[in-house]
């Protein structure tokens, strides 16, 4: 199956995608070509669109299946935190120092400065601009997270590994979405 990946209209409604605007669009070869999403894979796709698109859980798990195979070779981002429903990872270092969730129903990346972070997961108002699928898959999702991750010091104890030089980091192959373009540094 041909990937739509370069095409500039959403696979969804056919309209054209603004390349300037924010839009949704996995990255990477994380589906075979043979799979029936595979022309969805790397597609811009108008969020409008993809959040109550039905088989977006579909796209999306493999999505983060294949960030969480990447993130083992990052020297910059590390594992703090999985289940079946949610990926968290962070950058401790700054100048990023940022927590990452990545929920495989969504595949969104969403970012939380690391000094936020207690706040974020006490305070619904401090999540007012999630989207409302990632603001669902959370509220399944809160509890355990809050319990695993509950201040900075153990998220820094957790994935404050020792880092590689950033001169001599070797780069490995990462899957990168255009709203995050940045997760190297
Ligand atoms: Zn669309």
């Amino acid at each position: 199956m041909r990937s739509l990946a370069t095409a500039t209209r959403c696979p969804l409604c056919d309209k054209p995608v603004n390349l300037l605007a924010d839009y949704f669009a996995t990255s990477g070869d994380f589906l075979a070509p043979d799979h029936p999403l595979y022309p969805y894979a790397g597609a811009k796709m108008h969020w409008d669109c993809y959040e109550p698109w039905p088989c977006r859980p579909e796209l999306a798990r493999p999505f983060v299946e294949a960030w969480i195979k990447a993130n083992r070779a990052n020297p910059y981002w590390a594992e703090a935190y999985r289940d079946n429903q949610v990926y968290v990872s962070a950058n401790p270092m700054p100048p990023i120092a940022e927590v990452s969730l990545r929920f495989y129903e969504t595949g969104n990346d969403v970012r939380v400065p690391l000094d936020d972070w207690p706040l974020w997961i006490a305070d619904k108002d401090r999540r007012a601009d999630l989207r409302e699928m990632d603001r669902e898959c959370l509220s399944r999702s809160l509890d355990r997270i809050r319990a695993a991750l509950p201040d900075i010091v153990t998220i820094r104890s957790l994935t404050g590994r020792t880092r590689v030089p950033i001169r001599s980091a070797a780069v490995p192959t990462m899957p990168t979405t255009p709203r995050q373009p940045r997760w190297q540094v």
